[in-house]
Formats: structure tokens, C-alpha cells, sequence
């Protein structure tokens, strides 16, 4: 039974989905910001300040239950457990490790249905592609100061469970869509893996990618929400963030109107030289083409030195022959938008048809680009053996319970 001082923050999560039991019997905490908690302290007759305590205990100290948050009172720990209340933070509940250190880690999320979220680890980074221009040269680990093993990493989340979009290419699109992550669901994902690796916020340089599975500009109330709770309560700068889309014109607009204080960068996927091939590849271009993509992206009011990536995935044969790399560089130029390119050469895929491009094929990309003044990455693929790769988080329907 809900306590009838449930706050209408929590009630909403609850109907995330009615059909399915989620975590606890009573309100599910995780997820809802320190205003939101304090609502939900002052409704049972608390002190407001508790929940920014409840905020500190969750996103900062990563309390996972209930009765170990001691920075509260023993005596309103036990009375919220007895009435069924629970952090609710999403689980790891498989851990997958590459000959390359990267992990891939199934997490149950907060709706106890089938499907499990998908998030990446990649200590080091992905060699500076991420859509994080900056980090481009792999430090000297003998170097840091870090007892780890890792001088800084980058964590790859989802934000949806499969996705609508279709991308000819991509392994998730096989899923089509599942269901939405709620903002805890994707915060979470972000929390469970910092928990893991002990990871010492403003002290340790970690990114956070949203380019796990999913289309988070088609979950945007939810994925925006995670984004707040990331920067707010957990500490993340926003600028150590990028969203990447297939281009959703509508998101990418509201996405424009984000305060600079919490909006992350911006990667767009634009995987093919001109308008007919990416409609081909992603159908989704048919409906908002490249220019209107662009036209909306330039209504982003930038931060000085900030840079728009174009994610390209390098299909062998179809996208990656010299004249694409001449009209890439002519579009990038046309966009009048400051741009950095990063290659992907396609990760296959099961049931999918392409081929890989040859290594010559991306280098003499790459260069082409380089003499026509683009700044260009070459992203390392991560975690191919684990299928933690871009494009190959999938192994998603797994039965949890
Ligand atoms: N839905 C969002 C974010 C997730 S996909 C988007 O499409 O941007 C993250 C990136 O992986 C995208 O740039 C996408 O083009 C790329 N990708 C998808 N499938 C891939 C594959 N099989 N090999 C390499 N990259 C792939
Ligand atoms: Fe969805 Fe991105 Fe895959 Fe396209 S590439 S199907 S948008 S996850």
C-alpha cells in the first residue's frame, strides 16, 4: 500500500508504468531531486532539510538502502523502511569485461519488468572521441596520481530500452522501442558505475556519453531530468557531458534552450556525406533532413571553444569512399558551425549487412579531412569482444527476476 504522503514527485514515478510492480512497496527515492525530497520529508511531517540529507546520503555518499543512510535519524530510517519506502537505485547484475579493460554491465533498473539497462566503462577513455574534443591524447599512466589503474574514463549510459529509429546499421534498433528509462534509470546507471570504481568526483576526470542505447532526445522530460540530478546533485559538470542524436529537429530545439548550467555538449550522428545516402542508412533523415538538423543545432548558443561533434560511422563501401570524405568536409564547411569529425568504422553485427571498413579506407578518410582543415578523431572501438562496442548494446532482454 502507498502512504497516502506520497509527493506527487514520487506518484509519478509510480506511473511510469502501472502495469508492473517496481522496486519496494512504497515510494522509490532515487530519481527525484533534493526539492522533490524535501516535499516528500514535509509531507510525512520531516524537517525539509532531510532531504536534501536523503540527496547528499544518494547521490554523493551512494548510499544503495535505506538503513545505511545514517546520516538520518535511526528512528525515521525504521519507519520508512516498515512503510516500504526504498532508494530504488539501479543494480549492476552482470558484469562483462574486455581484454581492453572496458566493462559492460547489465543493471536492473527500477521497473521490475524483463529488460535490464545497459551501461559501458571505459577506463581512459575511447581515446579522446567521445565528443569530448579535449582528451584526445591518452595521458602517460605511469604518470597519474591515482592509485587506480585508470588516470580517467568515460561512461557510456542508455536512455531508452531499444529504440525507434531504425538506423539500418545498429544493433539496438533490432529491439525497436521497449520502453523509456525513467530519470532515475538513467542517472542510475551513471551512480552504480561511479559507486563501482570509487570514483572521487572533482578529483577524478570522468565523461559521461548518453550514446548507449536509445534515442535520449525522444525521451527528453526524462533524460534531461537525469542530466539535472547528474550536474545538481551528483556533482558531474555538464560541460564533461555529451548527448549524442540522430537528429531529432524538436529535441535538438528545446535541447537549444537549456541553461549553459546544465546543458551537455552536443554530438549529432550524421553517418553519411549527403541527404540520399543518410536516408538510406537512417530513415529518420527522410523526416528531418541535414540542413534542418543543422538549422537547429545553430540555434545553440555555444560556450566559447566549444565544438559540435559529427559522429560518422564509417560503413565499408557505402560511406566511406574519398568523394564522401570531400562532401563531408564540404558540408561541415557550409554549416558555418564549428565542427570536430569523429570516425567509427562500423562495428558488425548479427543479422546486419554491411561490411567493416578497411583500415586504409578510414585513414585515407581521415586525412582527407585533415587536408580540408576538419578536425577529425578516430575513435578506438571499446569493448568489441564484450559487445560493449558502439552500435552492439542489444543483449538487453534478459530476464531479471
Ligand atoms: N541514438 C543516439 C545515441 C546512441 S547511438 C544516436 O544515434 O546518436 C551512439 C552512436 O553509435 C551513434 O553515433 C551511432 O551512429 C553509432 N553506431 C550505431 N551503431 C553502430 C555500429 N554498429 N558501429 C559503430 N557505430 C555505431
Ligand atoms: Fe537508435 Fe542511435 Fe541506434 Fe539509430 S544509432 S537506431 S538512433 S540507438
Amino acid at each position: 500500500m502507498l502512504s497516502p504522503a506520497v509527493s506527487a514527485h514520487t506518484k509519478q514515478l509510480f506511473r511510469l508504468d502501472t502495469n508492473r510492480p517496481v522496486v519496494g512497496s512504497g515510494p522509490v527515492l532515487f530519481g527525484l531531486d533534493a526539492e522533490a525530497l524535501a516535499a516528500s520529508m514535509v509531507e510525512i511531517g520531516e524537517p525539509a532539510w532531510r532531504g536534501r540529507q536523503l540527496a547528499e546520503a544518494m547521490y554523493r555518499q551512494r548510499v544503495a538502502e535505506l538503513d545505511k543512510a545514517t546520516t538520518l535519524p535511526r528512528v525515521l530510517r525504521s519507519r520508512l523502511v516498515t512503510e516500504g519506502w526504498a532508494i530504488g537505485r539501479p543494480r549492476i547484475v552482470q558484469t562483462f569485461v574486455s581484454k581492453d579493460e572496458t566493462e559492460r554491465y547489465l543493471v536492473e533498473g527500477q521497473i521490475r519488468d524483463t529488460h535490464t539497462v545497459e551501461a559501458v566503462w571505459m577506463p581512459d577513455g575511447d581515446g579522446g572521441e567521445a565528443g569530448d574534443g579535449s582528451n584526445a591524447d591518452v595521458p602517460n599512466r605511469s604518470n597519474h596520481k591515482s592509485a587506480k589503474d585508470w588516470a580517467r574514463a568515460t561512461i557510456c549510459v542508455s536512455s531508452q530500452v531499444g529504440c525507434a529509429v531504425n538506423c539500418q546499421f545498429c544493433l539496438t534498433a533490432k529491439l525497436g522501442l521497449q520502453r523509456n528509462l525513467s530519470a532515475g534509470e538513467i542517472a542510475g546507471q551513471v551512480v552504480a558505475v561511479l559507486d563501482k570504481h570509487a570514483v572521487e568526483i572533482g578529483k577524478e576526470r570522468v565523461n559521461i556519453v548518453f550514446m548507449g542505447m536509445g534515442e535520449p532526445l525522444l525521451n527528453y522530460d526524462n533524460w534531461m531530468a537525469a542530466v539535472r540530478l547528474l550536474v545538481k546533485e551528483v556533482g558531474i559538470s555538464p560541460q564533461r557531458m555529451t548527448v549524442s542524436t540522430s537528429g531529432i529537429v524538436p529535441g535538438i530545439v528545446r535541447f537549444a534552450e537549456e541553461p549553459p548550467d546544465v546543458r551537455p555538449k552536443l554530438a549529432i550522428s550524421l553517418n553519411a556525406p549527403n541527404d540520399e545516402i543518410r536516408s538510406e542508412i537512417m530513415p529518420i533523415n527522410r523526416k528531418w533532413p541535414i540542413e534542418a538538423v543543422l538549422d537547429a543545432v545553430r540555434k545553440i548558443r555555444l560556450r566559447p571553444r566549444e565544438r559540435i561533434t559529427f559522429e560518422y560511422v564509417l560503413l565499408g563501401g557505402v560511406t566511406d569512399q574519398p568523394e564522401h570524405a570531400q562532401q563531408v568536409a564540404r558540408l561541415v564547411r557550409r554549416s558555418g558551425l564549428p565542427v570536430k569529425v569523429n570516425l567509427i568504422a562500423w562495428n558488425p553485427g548479427p543479422g546486419i549487412a554491411y561490411q567493416m571498413p578497411q583500415a586504409e579506407a578510414v585513414e585515407r578518410f581521415k586525412r582527407a579531412l585533415v587536408a580540408e582543415g576538419v578536425p577529425v578523431y578516430v575513435r578506438r572501438p571499446r569493448g568489441r569482444d564484450i559487445y560493449a562496442a558502439c552500435g552492439q548494446l542489444k543483449r538487453t532482454i534478459e530476464a531479471v527476476k
